[in-house]
């Protein structure tokens, strides 16, 4: 296996059918289907977290060291980063300090390494849980549980930027250009929803189920309605959307 690239492995395994009935089992720690970057130098090691957090349903990518995982993650932005402290060239600790100049990720460390002294500078470096190895994977997945569910009820309310348009959820509000555009709740949260998950294509019925919720009696063509009442309100020419996109036979995603 090229360790330098990184796989989503859920998709790899071929483990489609098993990672859609773990998914919904993931769902109350947050609707996305989750990315995971693991840093880890060892092969081993890396392939056991990877392969058992793949078949609960998370997308798995992998790097060897500081700098690819520094790659990786502007290219993929993960949800949450596992990472080994004894990498090769740049250290745990300094790719820490590093990605905190640029993202409040979590990162959950995973050292051989037990004394006090070594837990504190790592979460002095900005980590958010530290797991001392050798671990059991049934606790790795409660930490990754634990963790995700802790960075999601709080990172959902974060304003996202994306080009001109500003989302706060916090006030309900959408900017664009600094200017306040109207939305009605379902618009807004249509809108949220997929600015929140750039680049990433759902179906009506996901969406459907994700921002109406499964008993809603509406069908896939209130989506449809929706998107079109939320493009005529924030794209400059609603006959060539550049901001929400259509997929054509599968969906809709936002441009990313
Ligand atoms: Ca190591």
């Amino acid at each position: 296996m090229d360790l330098a690239t990184p796989i989503p492995n859920t998709r790899a395994a071929g483990l489609h059918g098993l990672a859609g009935v773990l998914q919904d089992h993931n769902r109350d720690v947050d609707e996305r289907v989750m990315k995971l970057l693991i840093i880890e130098d060892e092969p081993a090691i890396q392939e056991m977290i990877s392969s058992r957090l793949a078949r609960e349903g998370y997308d798995t990518y992998v790097a060897a060291t500081g700098e690819e995982g520094l790659r990786v993650y502007r290219r993929i932005r993960p949800h949450m980063i596992l990472l080994d402290l004894m990498l090769p060239y740049m250290s745990g600790m300094d790719f820490c300090k590093t990605l905190r100049r640029e993202s409040m990720v979590p990162v959950i460390v995973i050292s051989a390494k037990a004394e006090e002294a070594s837990r504190l500078q790592a979460l002095e470096a900005g980590a958010d849980d530290y797991l001392v190895k050798p671990f059991s994977l049934s606790e790795l997945s409660a930490r990754v549980k634990a963790v995700l569910r802790r960075s999601s009820s709080t990172r959902q309310e974060e304003p996202i930027s994306i080009g001109a348009i500003k989302i706060d959820p916090r006030r309900h509000e959408v900017l664009l250009n600094g200017s306040l555009i109207e939305l009605s709740p379902k618009e807004f949260s249509l809108l949220h929803f997929l600015a929140a998950n750039p680049g990433q294509v759902f179906s009506r019925t996901a969406l459907l189920d994700r921002v109406w919720g499964k008993d809603a009696f509406v069908s896939e063509r209130t989506v449809d309605v929706h998107v079109r009442w939320i493009r005529s309100k924030i794209e400059a020419d609603d006959k060539d959307p550049k901001m929400i996109l259509t997929v054509r036979g599968v969906g809709y995603r936002f441009a990313g």
